[in-house]
């Protein structure tokens, strides 16, 4: 029986392991999270159940059919709390390390696999472009604010400013009132002039993102009840307070992002909440061999095989698309991964379902897609790396001192991205400040920023504890002797 592991358990990850176990594989799903769901349907604590979580998520039904689904699959594994923290290549496909138990705990259990064939769903990050005060306590990745409340049930802040960039900004601000905190206000960096042109274009391909609309009204009407206001070409360009947030400002910018001189303001906010869209989690797709795209996703075909034989990859990885594409995609991969034919049945559907859901996604990049004016919201004091502190006069400095744009130079020479972080906060900025498409400091586009080849920190210990032959799977019994 052909052996899937797919990693990553949202819903890219759990259409995949469905499909691919509908498809007469058996999988392997794993998730370093301790629950099933992902970014898209994040729990409270097991130890604290929500009592109606269904209120709390969209698409709930389908979350429930998926879990239930799966945990009736007799050639389903689900194992959660499974960090895959390193991928080694092979001639076909590839060996994952994994270890399973307590995020950072002491003795967790070591697994060694080498699939048939593997899915990679390891979603994205939000991304938070810098501004003076940013790294002052009570400054939010609008993600981070959104786990704790969705999470934990805890407001960051009494009163808060929701900014940046994207629809992702309206379900954050729902999120925080819906834990008693005040949002001041919704921010939107991109202006009614992107707006329009990003959603109101081509209206009837959005007849098919019905369950989208439904969505947006129910924040709009969050936003409107809480009489929460929504500002298009707004942004926070600097956050003030003595060892915390006190206030913030805000200015008018111009379809670059630029801010127009003499439009700022000051709000008083013990919180501020920020986003500009999303980062790809790449490090295992980088550590496979992936080929990635000039906007820096996995490449994949009709089937979402990737240019490595024996890996797909599907969700957030492939593209933002939210989680209507990463359902579709994962339905997709989880079939082409089982060896079934992706032009008939099921798949063929959701293949039908992931052109649509793309064409939401191309619509998010054309009406919130950073523009590069926001280099003029940072001093010369302002930390771009807030691991290791370094300013943007530093990595400017150390550009002209060098003459190097190469981003592995700059990194080297001022530090930036060489924190605990590894990157993942300020990385992309870096490379855009140094030559992205819309160059600051310089002309050519930086290297990559994402390869990483432990995924996360690993204990010795737990690198001499090792298994040293491979396992197919992480049920005991099932391992060949
Ligand atoms: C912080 C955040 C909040 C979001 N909130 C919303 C929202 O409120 N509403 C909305 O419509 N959309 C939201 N989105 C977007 C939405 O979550 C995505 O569209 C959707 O979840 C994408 O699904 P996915 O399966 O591709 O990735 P994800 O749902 O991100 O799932 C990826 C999974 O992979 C796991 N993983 C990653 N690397 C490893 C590894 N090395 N080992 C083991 N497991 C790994 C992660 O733990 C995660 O569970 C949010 C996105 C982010 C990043």
């Amino acid at each position: 029986m052909r052996h899937v592991v797919v990693v990553g358990a949202g819903p890219a990850g759990l259409a995949a392991a469905r499909a691919a176990a509908d498809g007469g594989a058996r999988v392997t799903l794993l998730d370093s999270a301790d629950g099933l769901g992902g970014q898209y349907w994040r729990h409270m604590p097991a130890e604290r159940p929500a009592e109606r979580e269904h209120l709390l998520h969209h698409r709930w039904t389908t979350f429930g059919e998926l879990r239930d689904a799966l945990a009736a699959h007799p050639a389903v594994t689900v194992v959660p709390s499974a960090q895959v923290w390193s991928l080694e290549r092979l001639e076909y496909g590839a060996r994952l390390n994994v270890l399973v138990g307590e995020p950072d705990g002491v003795g967790r259990e070591a697994l060694v696999l080498e699939p048939d064939a593997l899915v990679l769903a390891t979603g994205a990050h939000d991304r938070t472009l810098p501004f003076p005060g940013w790294q002052l306590p009570g400054v939010y990745s609008a993600g981070a604010a959104q786990a704790l409340a969705k999470g934990e049930r805890v407001a960051v802040g009494r009163r808060v400013v929701v900014a940046g960039a994207g629809p992702f900004l309206l379900p954050v601000a729902s999120s925080l009132l819906q834990t008693g905190a005040s949002v001041l206000g919704v921010h939107e960096a991109a202006g009614l002039g992107a707006l329009g042109r990003g959603w109101l274009s081509r209206p009837w391909e959005l007849a098919g993102a019905a369950g989208k609309a439904g969505e947006l009204a129910g924040y709009v009407r969050d936003l409107v009840r809480h009489r929460v206001p929504w500002r298009p070409g707004e942004a926070v360009i600097a956050a003030h307070g003595d060892g915390q947030v006190e206030a913030v400002t805000i200015a008018r910018l111009d379809e670059r992002w630029a801010r127009v001189p003499g439009t700022e303001r000051q709000v008083e906010a013990d919180a501020v909440c920020v986003s500009h869209g999303f980062t790809p989690r790449l490090e295992l797709a980088i550590a496979a061999g992936c080929a990635l795209s000039a906007s820096r996703f996995v490449v994949v075909d009709a089937a979402q095989a990737t240019s490595v034989a024996g890996v797909w990859a599907a969700g957030e990885i492939t593209g933002i698309g939210g989680a209507d594409a990463a359902l579709a995609e994962g339905a997709v991969a989880g079939t082409a991964a089982a060896g079934g034919d992706t032009g008939a049945g099921p798949a063929l559907v959701a293949g039908r379902a992931r052109t649509r859901a793309r064409g939401f996604a191309a619509r998010i990049e054309a009406a919130h897609g950073i523009r590069g004016g926001w280099v003029g919201w940072l001093r010369d004091d302002t930390a771009v790396c807030r691991c290791e502190e370094t300013t943007y006069g530093r990595i400017r400095e150390v550009a002209e001192l060098t003459g190097s744009r190469e981003t592995r130079s700059v990194k080297l020479t001022s530090r930036a991205g060489l924190g605990p972080c590894q990157a993942r906060m300020c990385g992309r900025t870096l490379q855009e400040l140094l030559g992205g498409p819309e160059p600051s400091l310089g002309t050519a586009l930086a290297p990559a920023v994402d390869r990483r080849p432990l995924v996360v920190p690993v204990r010795l210990g737990d690198l001499a504890a090792l298994p040293q032959r491979p396992q197919q799977s992480p049920n005991p019994q099932e391992n060949p002797t």
